[in-house]
């Protein structure tokens, strides 16, 4: 059997996955900072990590999957200038600056964001935790690194000397020299290196969230909540950290700086990156204003799994245009899938075990193949459109689907022979033999079926 290939960023290579336990996979996922919603563009990130923790548990893998929940220190820029994300928020909804509605925001896009998970089929993370109720862990992980000899003190913080730790530049493959012209974010005087950055950050007197630590009142910096709540949950060393791409350069590439200067040993084995979903010219930003939310995608009468769908269309590592068109297209695609599942389920045939394999085997060559989902989606097509039986068929699409996680079975069933009315209208429609489509519309109607056409795809719904 062909083993799991993922592409490393540490390595810029395809390997083979080895796990440090037998069987075991720990994957450590960068959450939401909840200081909005969730647009679908960071959405694109986590089904990409739900997808890869699906092709482990497929691999026969026990598989435990952590994600935090960003409710503090994310500033709104990577200089650790200006304010922390959360506390702007609550200036952007004229709340009063206090404990209280800073943890009735948080919580609310907290909610907000699993909410849309859920409608996009996603497994709920393993553990969850979240940055506020895991600062202890933070200042004993900071604590360490700072009799390492890796820290600073600023009128800022406590700040780490990136120039002390000899792989800073690699998970990046960062030009330092470069940045030191002027690339990277503005620095203030006191820090001795561009990349330095704040472990603690304190002299936030309108901070409203603040806590004792040894180098004063304040709050910890955003990276550091990684190292720490990974750590605590996955242990010193583990498999996987995923997270979007933009993640490499500074957010990544500080917390290998924290975690292996306090530990003094090697982090994360395998780092993920997932790319971007863009617009046709922009990047898709909520501080540009210009994002999509997963609810934006219901309201318009879209199926949240036609999105999901749209995702699977593309690698995880190329770069995907999102548009309302291309929304359509993914879901008359998602309908027709649906619909070719319903077909099968009333399909008789011979069963044909070595055709069964041969999905089978191209379907787990696929996703174990760098995760390549249209790859594995042109295989569950060709399976739905092959001489298989229907039972075979079912089979193959409750194995793939659990994959997938597209829903493929939970539609509500077809009276007997209505799938394959649908197709048949379908054909017509294509042909634009719009007599025959009507008659199959009067057809389908007489077995309590009715069928409309919207710009979305044929849509069908049983009557009583
Ligand atoms: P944030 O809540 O801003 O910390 O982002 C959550 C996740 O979404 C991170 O892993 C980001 O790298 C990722 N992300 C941000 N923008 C996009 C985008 N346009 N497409 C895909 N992933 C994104
Ligand atoms: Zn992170």
């Amino acid at each position: 059997m062909l083993g799991i290939h993922l592409y490393n960023t540490l390595t810029r290579k395809k390997e083979e996955f080895k796990p440090i336990n037998e069987g075991f996979v720990g994957i450590y996922c960068c959450g939401p900072t909840v200081y909005d919603y969730a647009h679908i563009g960071n959405m694109r990130t986590f089904i990409f990590e739900d997808i890869l923790r699906r092709v482990f548990l497929y691999n026969g893998y026990k598989v435990k999957h952590v994600m935090n929940i960003t409710d503090v220190g994310h500033l709104v820029s990577d200089a650790d200038e200006g304010e922390d994300k959360l506390m702007k928020a609550l200036r952007r909804e004229g709340k009063k600056p206090t404990v209280k509605a800073m943890m009735e925001l948080a919580e609310r896009y907290t909610n907000a964001f699993f909410d849309h998970s859920k409608k996009l089929n996603m497994m709920k993370p393993d553990v969850i935790p979240k940055a506020t109720e895991h600062v202890q862990d933070m200042v004993d992980l900071t604590k360490r690194i700072e009799e390492n000899g890796y820290t600073y003190k600023t009128s800022v913080g406590l700040i780490y000397n990136t120039a002390k730790f000899k792989n800073y530049t690699k998970l990046g493959r960062l030009k330092l020299k470069a940045q030191r012209a002027g690339a990277r974010a503005k620095v203030d005087e006191e820090r001795r290196n561009p990349s330095d950055f704040a472990l603690w950050i304190t002299n936030q007197p309108k901070h409203v969230m603040q806590w004792d630590s040894p180098w004063g009142r304040g709050f910890p910096g955003w990276h550091i909540e990684c190292s720490a709540m990974s750590m605590k949950y996955l242990g010193e060393q583990f498999d996987i950290h995923c997270g979007g791409i933009d993640h490499i350069a500074v957010h990544h590439t500080n917390e290998i700086a924290q975690s292996e200067g306090a530990t003094g040993k090697k982090w994360v084995n395998c780092w993920l990156h997932g790319e971007f979903l863009v617009l046709k010219k922009d990047k898709m930003s909520k501080s540009k204003g210009t994002f999509v939310k997963t609810s934006d995608i219901v309201e318009r009468g879209f199926d949240p799994l036609a999105y999901r769908y749209l995702c699977l269309t593309a690698h995880y590592r190329s770069k995907l245009v999102f548009s309302w068109e291309n929304m359509e297209k993914a879901q008359q695609s998602y309908n027709s899938l649906k619909n070719r599942v319903s077909l099968a389920r009333d399909e008789k045939g011979k069963s044909n075990e070595g055709l069964r394999k041969r999905f089978e085997k191209e379907f787990l060559d696929g996703i174990n193949n760098d995760m390549n989902m249209p790859r594995a989606l042109a295989v569950l097509w060709g399976a739905l459109k092959s001489e298989l039986s229907g039972p075979e068929k079912i089979e193959l699409v409750e194995r793939f689907d659990s994959v997938l996680g597209l829903n493929l079975l939970k539609e509500e069933k077809l009276p007997k022979g209505a799938a394959e009315l649908i197709e048949k209208r379908e054909d017509a429609r294509k042909r634009q033999d719009w007599d025959k489509a009507d008659k199959l519309r009067e057809k389908l109607k007489e077995i309590g079926v009715v069928v409309e056409d919207t710009p979305k795809g044929t849509k069908w719904k049983k009557t009583g």
